[in-house]
């Protein structure tokens, strides 16, 4: 779209002008045509019908009126100046008033002349006014232009007061398209347009603007949403393809003696179906000489550390080193554990490195590192340190990839001279949409079964008052011999408030749970390291039937005779952490509980999220609530792409269009993988026009 016209500077449109394109360029970063015709509206009105002033009953939502303006005058000084008008039509009167751009109220507001005014009314001292309506003369053909859609922009005050109200950029934009017919430089494909029956990016822009109809406004939806997610998942497939033929990774040619020694006499259990699935899909990106970069999807409990080990494994029977990082110092010591067990009868050398690994030690395992000695590290955030040496590293896996920024990432795959093999493993699933989106570049592997015999988690959600209730069940289930969880939201570890409350709990348990027959354990955040691990080792090793906590068990604490999940002030934590929670229990061969205790007062989000929860224990349906509740700007991970920027795609909506653009891309790629073909120049130009300026992140992971 290299078109003159539409690189016209916004001064040159008739209404703008040199002064006021300034506040343009200012507030809405809005310098030429094109930026004026990509600031879409957000929503639209019902402007067909004309309000009458009798007909102003009590408050009410905005209004269109047609009157004339009788007398207008300023009063006030100081903060008070303002400007006052009366307004009246055949039925009655009303006040205007102005607080801000009085100037260019007074030189351009007329008096005697018909207006069609919009704005809310409301009651002042036993009279209606309207504050800041939008004006616009009555003219000839307003009446014709007023469809039934009137276009609503976000504006700010500075516009405002520059006449740029909403109405005014409408205005701006009507005399755009006016001009447009013929202007608009097509870059979608011919065959795409066709298979998708997308309309042209010409009428899908004025239409946007101005529709005429449901049916003209969706069609232009449409083809701006498509156009947006397909220029997005063609870069993000084009560099894919890039990296698949310029990265080149190392290949594990064998499954060797670790590998089938560890398969034939020490696996622990029968591998799922999907676990087996998953290890052929990394056995085939890894003996291929492509850099593997699969993210592996498995609800908590699905059993990735196996499979994690295995590639472990693969890794090893050919000569290299793996690390395994983890986001916290207790999960990277969990799986140190389960590693260390599972290599002990193969002999492998395993360690653990984190932030509070002594300096002797540290010293030593780097060196063996270095020098190859070292087959196996597991580790927090410490393993990206730059002193941090690998002789040769073969595989890097993620653990719980959302708590890890991409350029963290980055740092590992940069410690060897060719590309380790990645597997980034997360048990929060990602609805399909974000994936194909954030992760688009990495190939997905999801693990959708669980390992047998494992018993459905029962959720209920019950209201502070049922406590007594609540403490009955935790009572009959210690007599069982289960452990139980209760844990506490501390969003913040600096939130005062949040501790106070845990240790309120902790008290009112102890109360109801005495020593020496029970026996509590607490674990938070503000712990001393020495102090939460002997608190954690209580209820572990089962000294402690209960656990006293706050999020900080979230991931990683694994023990199998916990069957209950309490968790109070449920309606403070989100979905997917809920959901996490949730995981905790349910890992043993007792039925197993998950309690939601909330306050009597929800609101309809915390409604929804705990409804949701009570129903399924699917975590990919959970995921998929999630972001229709909090849309994708806030899923964990996501944040940081800064590929979120649609200005009319919305992935909580768009699913299928989101499809379409996929397939249409790949189709696209397929056939023409640089877009070097005539018929897509124009194809490509849009595209470097759009990311040229967007960092690379594909690159990287
Ligand atoms: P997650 O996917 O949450 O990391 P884990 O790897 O911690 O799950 O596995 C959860 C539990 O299930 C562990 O105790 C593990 O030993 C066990 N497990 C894993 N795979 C199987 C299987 N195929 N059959 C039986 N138990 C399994
Ligand atoms: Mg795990």
């Amino acid at each position: 779209m290299s078109n003159h016209f539409l690189d016209t500077p916004i001064e040159f449109l008739k209404g703008v002008g040199p002064n006021r394109s300034e506040v343009l360029k200012k507030e809405l970063k809005i310098f030429t045509f094109r930026d004026l015709l990509f600031h879409f509206p957000f929503r639209y009105e019902d402007r067909t019908k004309i309000y009458k002033i009798k007909e102003i009953g009590s408050e009410q939502y905005h209004i269109q009126l047609i009157g004339k303006i009788e007398k207008l005058e300023t009063v006030g000084i100081g903060k008070a100046k303002r400007i006052t008008a009366v307004f009246s039509d055949e039925t009655g009167k009303i006040e205007l008033v102005w607080f801000k751009g009085l100037k260019w109220i007074k030189n351009s507001i007329k008096t005697g002349v018909p207006y069609i005014i919009y704005g809310k009314p409301s009651l002042f001292q036993k009279y209606f006014n309207i504050v800041h309506p939008e004006m616009e003369e009555l003219k000839e053909d307003t009446l014709k232009n007023l469809s039934g859609f009137q276009s609503v922009y976000s504006t700010t005050e500075k516009l405002s007061a520059k006449g740029f109200t909403s109405r005014g950029i409408f205005k701006l934009q009507r005399i755009l398209c006016l001009q447009l017919q013929g202007k608009v430089q097509e870059y979608l494909p011919y065959p795409v347009l066709k298979s998708y029956q997308l309309i042209s990016l010409e009428q899908a822009l004025i239409n946007i603007h101005l529709p005429h109809s449901n049916d003209e406004l969706a069609k232009a939806r449409l083809r701006l949403k498509f156009d947006e997610l397909f220029l997005l998942q063609l870069k993000i497939l084009k560099e894919k393809g890039l990296k698949n033929e310029f990265v080149k990774g190392f290949i594990f040619t064998r499954i060797g003696e670790y590998f089938n020694a560890f398969y034939n006499q020490f696996l622990p259990f029968e591998l799922t179906n999907a676990q087996k699935r998953v290890l052929k899909e990394i056995r085939k990106d890894t003996a291929t000489g492509k850099q593997m970069n699969r993210l592996l999807q498995g609800d908590v409990g699905s059993g990735k550390t196996m499979v994690a080990f295995m590639s472990i494994l693969m890794a090893l029977d050919n000569g290299f080193q793996a690390c395994f990082m983890a986001p916290t110092e207790i999960l990277a010591s969990q799986h140190f554990e389960t590693i260390k067990q599972l290599a002990a009868p193969l002999s492998i050398s395993v360690a653990l490195l984190t932030g509070s690994t002594k300096k002797a030690e540290r010293n030593n395992l780097l060196k063996d590192l270095a020098e190859g000695n070292l087959q196996i590290i597991i580790g927090t955030h410490a393993l990206i340190e730059d002193t941090v040496v690998f002789k040769n590293l073969g595989l890097v896996i993620v653990d719980e990839q959302h708590r890890f920024g991409v350029e963290q990432r980055a740092r590992l795959w940069k410690k060897n001279t060719s590309a380790p093999h990645v597997l980034v493993m997360t048990a929060t699933p990602i609805p399909r949409t974000l994936a194909m989106t954030f992760y688009g570049d990495l190939d997905t592997s999801i693990i959708d079964e669980l390992p047998p015999g494992r018993k459905e988690i029962k959720t209920q959600h019950f209201y502070e008052s049922a406590r007594l209730k609540v403490f009955g069940f935790i009572e009959q289930q210690v007599k069982l011999g289960r452990q139980i969880y209760i844990v506490y939201p501390l969003i913040d570890e600096s939130e005062k408030m949040d501790l106070q409350h845990l240790m309120k709990g902790y008290d009112t348990i102890l109360v109801r749970f005495p020593p020496p027959n029970f026996i509590i354990s607490i674990v938070h955040g503000k712990l001393k390291p020495i102090d939460k691990e002997y608190q954690m080792q209580l209820f572990v090793t089962g000294k402690a039937q209960i656990m006293v906590a706050t999020t900080v068990i979230e991931v990683g604490v694994n023990v199998p005779n916990a069957s209950v999940m309490i968790i109070e002030n449920a309606e403070r934590f989100g979905l997917s952490q809920l959901h996490q929670l949730r995981g905790r229990v349910g890992r043993g061969a007792e039925q197993s509980y998950c309690i939601l205790l909330t306050g009597n007062k929800l609101t309809s989000e915390a409604k929804q999220r705990i409804e949701t929860m009570t129903r399924t224990n699917d975590g990919f349906e959970i995921a998929e609530v999630d972001l229709k509740l909090r849309g994708p700007g806030d899923i964990q991970g996501t944040q940081q792409s800064g590929l979120i920027n649609f200005r009319i795609a919305d992935l909580r909506k768009d699913s299928s269009i989101l499809n379409m653009a996929r397939n249409a891309a790949q189709d696209l790629l397929k056939c023409d993988s640089d877009l070097n073909q005539t018929e897509h120049l124009e194809l490509k130009k849009q595209l470097f026009r759009i990311y040229k300026e967007t960092n690379d992140w594909s690159r990287i992971s």
